[in-house]
């Protein structure tokens, strides 16, 4: 048996030492990436289902690695939570988002993400008040999308600083929302202005009837607690249909516009009939 270890362990080594030699390589850029102005926020539009009106965008962060291209924050992210990273990285975001919202229509919120590792910083409310001083952007334009698992914890000082951020008029929404274990007990522990109903749910939309059920389900809860529903990973017009007639308020994905750069960012989408 213990040959039999040996042996398994000889094998899979070379393969876990690539990895992780990558991932500390990754780490490493990840920490001069800031200094060396290779991150940048990119803005996907949510659309008001009713109207197909642009009400805000979200940010998204990007990097530009010098030799890999674009890194997804499918891989940095985690990094950056484990390290420490995301509390600088994440300041930027907010600073680079509330800045550049402030040259937008005066109707139209941003979005930024937070990670748990920034809630838990204990000097997020520090940095939001400073952000929103700062660059003057009304905190009522600004919305802070949280995850669950923010909330699984269940650290009070989480929640505090929640109920600061809310006192301070910003937005929160939870994001992501039906992929966790128990979401629906987060919605009792904290009053979000918003669900971001996960794309997972919408990804099988035209095929499973259970998937437009639970929407339903998630639209008729949110209306009754006076919360707005983001369908997220919209990707076709048959999706877009069965969301805006399952009552979501907002929708958000590629069949309206991908993540785009600040610069190309434009306030109204194309109306259909128009071609
Ligand atoms: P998320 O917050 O759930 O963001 C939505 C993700 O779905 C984005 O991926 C977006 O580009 C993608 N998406 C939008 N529309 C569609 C669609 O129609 N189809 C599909 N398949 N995907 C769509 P992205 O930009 O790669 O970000 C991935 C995740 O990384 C985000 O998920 C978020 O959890 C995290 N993230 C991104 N930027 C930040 C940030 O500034 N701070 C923090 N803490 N996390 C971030
Ligand atoms: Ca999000
Ligand atoms: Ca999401
Ligand atoms: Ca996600």
């Amino acid at each position: 048996a213990k040959a039999d270890g040996k042996g398994t362990f000889r094998f899979f080594e070379p393969e876990m030492d690539e990895q992780l030699k990558a991932r500390r390589a990754l780490e490493a850029d990840l920490r001069k990436a800031l200094a060396n102005d290779e991150m940048d926020v990119f803005y996907q539009p949510l659309v008001n289902a009713e109207h197909c009106r642009i009400v805000g965008f979200e940010a998204l962060m990007r990097w530009r690695h010098p030799e890999c291209g674009m890194v997804s924050p499918a891989e940095f992210i985690p990094i950056a939570e484990d390290t420490g990273l995301i509390v600088p990285l994440g300041e930027w975001v907010l600073r680079r988002a509330c800045t550049q919202a402030t040259i937008w229509p005066s109707n139209i919120l941003v979005a930024v993400n937070l990670s748990a590792v920034q809630l838990r910083s204990g000097t997020l409310v520090q940095t939001v008040t400073e952000v929103l001083e700062s660059t003057g952007l009304p905190a009522v334009r600004l919305e802070l999308e949280i995850t669950e698992s923010v909330l699984m914890e269940d650290d009070e000082g989480t929640l505090a600083a929640l109920h600061e951020l809310r006192a301070l008029g910003v937005r929160i929404a939870m994001d992501d929302f039906g992929t966790g274990y128990s979401s629906l007990s987060y919605l009792r522990n904290f009053p979000f202005d918003r669900i971001k109903i996960d794309q997972s749910f919408v990804r099988d939309l035209a095929t499973r009837f259970d998937s437009l059920a639970i929407i339903q389900l998630i639209t008729g809860l949110a209306t009754s607690l006076s919360m707005s529903t983001t369908a997220e990973g919209v990707e076709t017009e048959e999706q877009f249909l069965h969301l805006r007639a399952a009552g979501c308020t907002e929708v958000q994905g590629y069949y309206f516009a991908r993540p785009l750069p600040a610069a190309d960012l434009v306030f109204e989408l194309p109306r259909p009939d128009n071609g």
